[in-house]
């Protein structure tokens, strides 16, 4: 089998771990990988290159992704993909992996009803992707965030001000709500919770009454102007309001333990389907639920062995 590679879209940390473990799982089971550079821009324009076991060296704990991205708006016509599909046929390329969010999940399915077998794996800092619990990169932006709002709680706290800070997320308010979580935030604002200003003001002013030498608001981006709600705060509240937007730093970053792993899994099991002639399938995991069983059981229950074991040997 030739199997392709890309991925397109905004990039994500832990998408070269899943393009190293696409290849190597490609490899091992005696088949050959292919890398699509830029994207969807790269099976149009045939950037496409044979990759061996150490083009992928090197790169798991890289941020970005080495196969370059891109927006190809003209994806969505059919003639445009034709071009791609005949670029894959005459290479012999019976089979892709696409690495990105929901619009490379849109291209892939359309490149799968011209009769390329597709699986997508989910890639985007966004976790904006509903088949799945969680996607590549979100833990790591979630993990900067964290750093950069406990760095101005510091200051927050010194100097007795309220500090509105933006996420990212396009239209998901995960990467808010998970970070106003892990950050102790008096209040999250996401397109879910809905913007109500006065509302924001007056749980500012609960806060003072409660003795809080500072509160923490993040906001998901594309609700408001945090610049202006900081004014506003300031204005109507007795704490000093100031905004930061974090911005295009949650994009990069070395991968964290989460997105690693999550990757690997996700690459092997994407080459194993194609390898079973499956496509126009999206890769998920649903994995962190939380429960409760008898303190008994949980003594005398024995703990599986993990499956990572029989991953190893196909990432090498
Ligand atoms: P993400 O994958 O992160 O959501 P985009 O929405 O920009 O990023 O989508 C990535 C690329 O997928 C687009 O630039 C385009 O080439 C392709 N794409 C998006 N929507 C479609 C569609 N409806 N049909 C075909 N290709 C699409």
């Amino acid at each position: 089998m030739k199997i392709g590679v890309l991925t397109s879209g905004g990039d994500a940390p832990g998408m070269n771990a899943a393009l190293r473990a696409v290849v190597r799982t490609t490899l091992s089971y005696g088949h050959e990988a292919y890398g699509i550079y830029n994207g969807y821009k790269g099976l149009v324009e045939n950037n496409i290159k044979q990759l061996d076991r150490n083009d992928v060296g090197q790169i798991l704990n890289r941020g970005g992704t080495i196969l370059g991205s891109s927006r190809l708006p003209e994806f969505k016509e059919e003639a445009v993909r034709q071009i791609a599909v005949d670029n894959l046929k005459k290479m012999g390329i019976d089979a892709l992996v696409v690495i990105g969010g929901d619009g490379t999940y849109r291209g892939g399915m359309a490149l799968n009803q011209m009769g390329i077998n597709v699986i997508a794996i989910p890639g985007t800092i966004d976790n904006d992707i509903a088949s799945t619990e969680y996607t590549i990169g979100f833990f790591t932006a979630l993990d900067t965030a964290i750093d950069a709002i406990d760095k101005l709680r510091d200051t927050s706290f010194s100097h007795r001000r309220c500090t509105v800070v933006e996420v990212m997320g396009r239209d998901c308010g995960d990467l808010s709500i998970y970070s106003g979580i892990a950050c102790g935030a008096e209040i999250v604002v996401t397109k879910e919770t809905g913007y109500d200003k006065e509302s924001i003001i007056e749980q500012v002013r609960a806060a003072d009454r409660m003795g809080k030498r500072h509160a923490i608001i993040v906001v998901a981006e594309n609700i408001t102007n945090v610049f202006d709600l900081a004014k506003d705060i300031d204005a109507n509240t007795d704490y000093a309001a100031r905004a930061t937007v974090l911005g295009y730093i949650q994009r990069g970053g070395t991968p964290s333990s989460f997105d690693r792993i999550l990757a690997s899994k996700m690459g092997v099991s994407a080459v194993e389907l194609l390898m079973e002639g499956k496509g126009g399938l999206a890769i998920y995991t649903n994995s962190l639920e939380i429960g409760s069983v008898p303190i008994q059981e949980a003594l005398t229950a024995k703990r599986e062995i993990t499956d990572l074991y029989s991953y190893l040997q196909k990432l090498n």
